[in-house]
């Protein structure tokens, strides 16, 4: 047998081209593990601050978190409009429980918020709604408040087009419920119910007649707002919702549609807005309406305010850490 040196050398620089290779190869895999690492941290850190911005509680609310007797009165930076220039004022106090009730409660699963334990007072459709549109379960109820002004919207809309087709197929109901908000009693489903027996999609009667549209461009006049939109599937955390409204109160609809805030949204911008500072004044529809979060202190079992004695006012749970007034004239 003839032995070659060069075979040694050969070898050597086969096996030498070998590592490198290898080494190549681990170190390409070990940058990519590290950019997949630093992928996967970048899109935390952006998830939990998209979160919490949702609905970041406003920066101060009470310095004290003792049991509370307020206190000082608001200082309102836009003072031209608000409510409490040279006002006489009472007492409101706010209890702890007010926090979990009333029309502007946020019930998401997504953000970790639930419904209420206890089941809202309800006022059955079937039986009290006026003849102007229909209700497909006898079963089905919604709170008085937000009942009145979907009777009064449909009204409208019937006294308008000669039309009553707009109907209720879900509301609360003991039974079943659909999604988390319906057991606020808040909120409610529609589709369009024709007199020859068929039935329709909100949107596609929507979409096929223009008449079957006028909800959607007129529920915030009401007081609702359809809930869960298309473009706002990365807040709720629900998909679209073409049939869901709900209702969070006259002003607060208009507000919303307006600026194009989803309820979260909205619940995020008015914590901002405290008792002591500066608060949110809007109008619309010939009201003005002056509105700020009350954050119940950890320890107080209630709280109370002074607002203006000349106005009226609606008090609402965020269903988080506090209520909103809302003051209008
Ligand atoms: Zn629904």
């Amino acid at each position: 047998m003839n032995y070659r040196p060069d075979d040694d050398a050969h070898f050597v620089a086969k096996k030498r081209q070998y590592i490198k290779r290898k080494r190549k190869t681990r170190t390409f895999l070990i940058a990519a593990f590290c950019i997949a690492i630093a992928v996967v941290w970048v899109m935390i850190i952006f998830t939990v601050k998209r979160l919490t911005d949702a609905y970041s509680p406003a920066e101060t609310t009470y310095q004290t978190t003792e049991a509370v007797e307020t206190t000082a009165p608001p200082v309102i930076q836009t003072d031209s409009g608000s409510f409490y220039t040279d006002a006489e004022t009472e007492t409101l106090e706010i209890s702890r429980e007010a926090i979990n009730k009333g029309s502007l409660m946020l019930v998401s699963d997504y953000l970790g918020h639930a419904a209420p334990e206890k089941a809202p007072t309800l006022t059955t459709v079937w039986g009290n709604k006026s003849p102007t549109y229909y209700v497909a379960s006898a079963t089905l109820g919604l709170v008085n408040e937000a009942f009145r002004a979907a009777d009064k919207m449909f009204s409208d809309y019937c006294e308008e087009y000669s039309n009553s087709d707009y109907q209720i197929t879900m509301a609360y109901s003991d039974g079943s419920i659909c999604c988390a908000e319906h057991a606020t009693g808040y909120a409610f489903d529609v589709n369009v119910y024709k007199k020859d027996g068929t039935s329709m999609r909100l949107a596609e009667a929507a979409a096929e007649e223009e008449m079957y549209a006028w909800l959607y461009e007129n529920a915030a006049k009401y007081g609702f707002v359809l809930r869960y939109a298309a473009d706002k599937t990365g807040v709720t955390g629900m998909s679209h919702d073409p049939d869901h409204f709900r209702y969070v109160g006259e002003g607060h609809s208009r507000y919303m549609s307006e600026n194009n805030l989803a309820l979260e949204e909205y619940i995020g911008t008015v914590q901002k807005y405290s008792y002591e500072g500066e608060h949110l004044l809007f109008e619309y529809d010939g009201a003005s309406y002056e509105v700020f979060y009350v954050k119940m202190p950890d320890d107080a079992e209630s709280v109370a305010i002074d607002i203006p004695a000349d106005v009226s006012y609606t008090l609402s749970g965020d269903n988080i850490s506090g209520a909103i007034v809302t003051l209008y004239k």
